[in-house]
């Protein structure tokens, strides 16, 4: 890692009852840094971005995200609820209100949750659909809508809280094939002309080569191996080569 670390985990534990999912996970992120999580299904990596964002509480370990700090063991309410105003998760399947438009949707987080006024939300809402290409749309609820498209206001309802870092988990993986690509395009815009901070947690092994300053290899609850995309898929770790050849 270069840079400061907007994003650090530490010593971060996660149980459910019996079962240790998280065992002892430590992190640091530099601002803008592009990183993507691979490993296994059952390994941890979506438990790892819940923790990250407070949606589920960890065993234990600290989460700091820029200047909140956040430890399990002694987290104060008030702490949390900054802490998760930190960061931002776009979910594998989209998390829209069906009775709301695509502006309407974006503008929720906005007024809903940071108060922001009516008028306000609402020309933000409409820079980020540009942004995500689909200002034409703005008026047309999910049910209209394809995937992808639909998968692009979740990421738009993800940005609309200006978080400092985003969190993806499996954008694309209940997509039709034909539809991924948009959506990664959206993510790599996002990248390249927003230098966003972003956990990608992905099956897309090309796109996480392509994007990403460093993929973290995830097994058995912690980061089995970390490394620059060139490290992790031309290397010969037979554990990681057995997982790329899998989803490949
Ligand atoms: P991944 O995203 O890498 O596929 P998960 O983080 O979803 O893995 O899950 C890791 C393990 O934790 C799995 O064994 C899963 O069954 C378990 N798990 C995840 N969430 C819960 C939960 N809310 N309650 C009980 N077990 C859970
Ligand atoms: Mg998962």
């Amino acid at each position: 890692m270069s840079g400061l670390p907007i994003l650090t985990v530490s010593g971060l534990k996660k149980s459910f009852g019996a079962l240790e999912v998280l065992k002892g996970v430590s992190l640091s992120v530099a601002e803008g840094e592009i990183i993507s999580i691979i490993g296994p299904s059952g390994t941890g990596k979506s438990t790892l971005l819940r923790c990250i964002n407070y949606l589920e509480r960890p065993t234990a370990g600290v989460i700091a995200i820029d200047g909140v700090s956040v430890d399990a063991s002694r987290s104060r309410r008030r702490d949390v609820y900054a802490l998760r105003r930190k960061a931002a998760m776009v979910f594998q399947n989209y998390n829209l209100f069906r009775n709301k438009t695509a502006l309407e949707n974006i503008m929720e987080p906005m007024t809903q949750v940071q108060k922001v006024p009516c008028g306000e939300a609402r020309e933000e809402a409409e820079r980020i659909l540009k942004v995500i290409g689909l200002f034409d749309k703005r008026d047309v609820y999910p049910a209209h809508l394809s995937g992808g498209q639909r998968q692009r206001i979740g990421i738009g309802r993800a940005m609309a809280v200006r978080p400092r870092v985003m969190l993806f988990d499996e954008p694309t993986s209940s997509l039709d094939p034909e539809l991924v690509n948009e959506v990664l395009e959206v993510i790599r815009q996002l990248a390249s002309e927003h230098r966003m901070t972003m956990l990608i947690v992905t099956h897309e092994m090309r796109f996480a080569q392509e994007i990403s300053d460093r993929v973290l290899f995830m097994d058995n609850g912690g980061i089995a191996l970390e490394g620059t995309p060139q490290e992790i898929f031309g290397g010969d770790n037979p554990r990681v080569r057995k997982f790329v050849g899998s989803v490949a």
